[in-house]
Order: C-alpha cells, then sequence, then structure tokens
C-alpha cells in the first residue's frame, strides 16, 4: 500500500510534487552564482578540491559574481516559464560554498533573491564545516518569512572514504551541522554520492538508515562520475576508480529509498555532465530516463520509499 505523501506514479515522493503540494502551483529551482569560493579549494581547508570537483571556473578570490544575481534570476526564471510553466521559484545558490563569506555579504545576495515577488524561498549549497553560527541565525531569521532549504554535502558517511576524496570534513563534523540547524525552520538537504572506490552495497544501505535517523528534509543522490580535468578521471584511467554498472546503481537506489521515511522528499537521483567533459560512466541518460528507471524497478518489484522501515511507511497515513 502506497502513502498518501508517495506520488503514485512514481513510488516515491519526488521534491517537485512536494513543492506543488506546498506552493499551490509549479515551482522551479533556478541556480545562481553567488561568487563565492570554497575552503577546500582556497587554502583554508585545503587546496586540492574533492576528487571529483569540476573546478575549471573556479576563482580563488572572487566574492562578486561576474553577473548580477537580478540577471541570472531574470534569465533562469525565464527558462523555467516557458519550458515548464513554472509561476514561482527557489532561488539555488549553487556554486562552491554559498555560506562561505562575511554574513553582511550572505546576508546581502539571499535578501536581494527572496525581494522578487515571484521568489517563495533560497536553496543555499555548503558544507558541514563552512556554518558559522551568524549564518545560521541569518538563516534562521530569514526562514521565519520564507522558504529556505540548506543543501550540506555529506556524500559518504565513511570517513575514510571521506579522507581519501580529499573532502575535508568528517561525519561528525556533519552530524553536528545537521544539529545545529535542526528545528530552527529551515529545510535540511544532504547530497549524497553513491560508487565510491570501497563503498560496498551494504555500506550505501547504512547510509540510508543514517539518513531515516536524522531530521533531513530531502535527498540529493547520484552516481560517482568522473569528468575531464580531476583526479578522479586520473584514477578511472589508472584503473582505481571502475564506475558502477546503470542496472547496478538503480537496483542500489531502489534498495536505498526502500528504506527511507516516506516524509523525506526526493531532489535528485542522478548527476550528469556535458559529453565534451564526461570520462566515465557513459550511460547517456537524460535525467528523466534515470528517473524512470527507477521508478519502473520500484514498480517491478511491487515497493516504493520507506516500505522497509518496521512499519513499512504507513506511519505516515494520517498525514
Ligand atoms: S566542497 Fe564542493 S566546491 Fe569545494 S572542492 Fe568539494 S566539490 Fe568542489
Amino acid at each position: 500500500m502506497i502513502t498518501p505523501l508517495i506520488h503514485h506514479d512514481l513510488h516515491f515522493n519526488s521534491y517537485g510534487s512536494y513543492l506543488r503540494r506546498r506552493f499551490g502551483c509549479r515551482v522551479s529551482k533556478v541556480n545562481v552564482d553567488g561568487g563565492f569560493t570554497c575552503p577546500n579549494r582556497d587554502g583554508a581547508k585545503g587546496t586540492g578540491g574533492c576528487i571529483y570537483c569540476d573546478n575549471s571556473s573556479f576563482s580563488p578570490g572572487g566574492t562578486v559574481p561576474a553577473i548580477p544575481i537580478e540577471t541570472q534570476m531574470a534569465e533562469g526564471m525565464a527558462y523555467h516559464r516557458k519550458r515548464l510553466g513554472s509561476e514561482k521559484f527557489i532561488i539555488y545558490f549553487q556554486k562552491f560554498t554559498n555560506t562561505y563569506a562575511p554574513v553582511d555579504r550572505l546576508h546581502d545576495l539571499y535578501s536581494r533573491a527572496l525581494a522578487h515577488p515571484e521568489v517563495v524561498g533560497i536553496s543555499v549549497g555548503t558544507r558541514p564545516d563552512a556554518l558559522g553560527d551568524d549564518a545560521v541565525e541569518l538563516l534562521t531569521d530569514l526562514a521565519r518569512t520564507s522558504y529556505v532549504c540548506v543543501e550540506l554535502g555529506l556524500q559518504s558517511m565513511d570517513d575514510r572514504i571521506l579522507q581519501r576524496i580529499n573532502r575535508g570534513h568528517t561525519l561528525a563534523e556533519y552530524l553536528e551541522t545537521v544539529e545545529r540547524l535542526a528545528g530552527r525552520g529551515m529545510e535540511i538537504c544532504t547530497h549524497l554520492i553513491h560508487g565510491f572506490p570501497g563503498e560496498t552495497h551494504d555500506d550505501f544501505l547504512r547510509t540510508a538508515q543514517l539518513m531515516a535517523s536524522l531530521p533531513m528534509d530531502s535527498l540529493k543522490i547520484h552516481q560517482l562520475h568522473a569528468v575531464k580535468g580531476t583526479q578522479l578521471a586520473q584514477w578511472y584511467y589508472e584503473g582505481r576508480f571502475i564506475p558502477l554498472q546503470h542496472q547496478q546503481y538503480v537496483a542500489d537506489i531502489c534498495d536505498f529509498l526502500e528504506l527511507i521515511p516516506p516524509t523525506m522528499t526526493i531532489q535528485r537521483l542522478y548527476g550528469s555532465a556535458p559529453q565534451a567533459i564526461r570520462v566515465a560512466p557513459n550511460w547517456n541518460l537524460k535525467n528523466n530516463q534515470m528517473w524512470y528507471s527507477v521508478v519502473n524497478e520500484l514498480k517491478r518489484r511491487g515497493t516504493w520509499q520507506g516500505c522497509k522501515l518496521a512499519d513499512g511507511g504507513l506511519h505516515v497515513s494520517n498525514l
């Protein structure tokens, strides 16, 4: 039996459906570049960056976006209005570490995004070790009147893998940050990657159990993939990174979803890179093709998000 929060056709709780339920119309996320840097590249935490980071346009000193965010927003909103008929927007500060600047600069950028009448909120991508108390207070303040989502990159819950991929933070730092953010009126999203060398299927499912135990609102997951010019691409050429097969990834994602509470929304299940810079894997899928690979597998199994929780996810049926 599928619970009310699980989209009937999808067998999981998609973020798009959630936004439609919450705001009563189609809501799109519009990416903007706020001109941030990353402490794992500018020397504050490290200089090499994560081994998979595509940093071709990384600018170590920059805190001013090349194009004003209002211009970026206008272009992104026009695109989504035309392509999807979106009526409201969430401005997504995506590139690099979007809380890594003095709080007055954060206030200026976030407030300018929220000032647009069709913008219902912001989403802020960051690292667990880059959220000072002043940034948390600012986000708490903004969450009183707008939708605010903090997207935390964890990627792996295994400290040995975090070290190997040069993340520059630990699981403990992530858990502490989740605790600091919880209960403040903002949503928390975690970014995960599946397919690291040394990660087993059981490790990935343990990550699902960890997520299920946390005050997590949404998840973004994608397969480990290498793009040109990264250390991961070098690992691939040397045979140290063997990408998952498409069918294996789909099966693992379904196993994962079956362990995630139906209240948690799913923002992403797949990552793709333009053909010109893609090294591996080369599945050559569009986003919705992966989406439907997962949907079809859940349907084939007759399962859904949360069905393997103790109560089969039915604890939400009264919501
Ligand atoms: S934290 Fe993000 S921006 Fe920074 S090095 Fe890693 S992937 Fe790149």
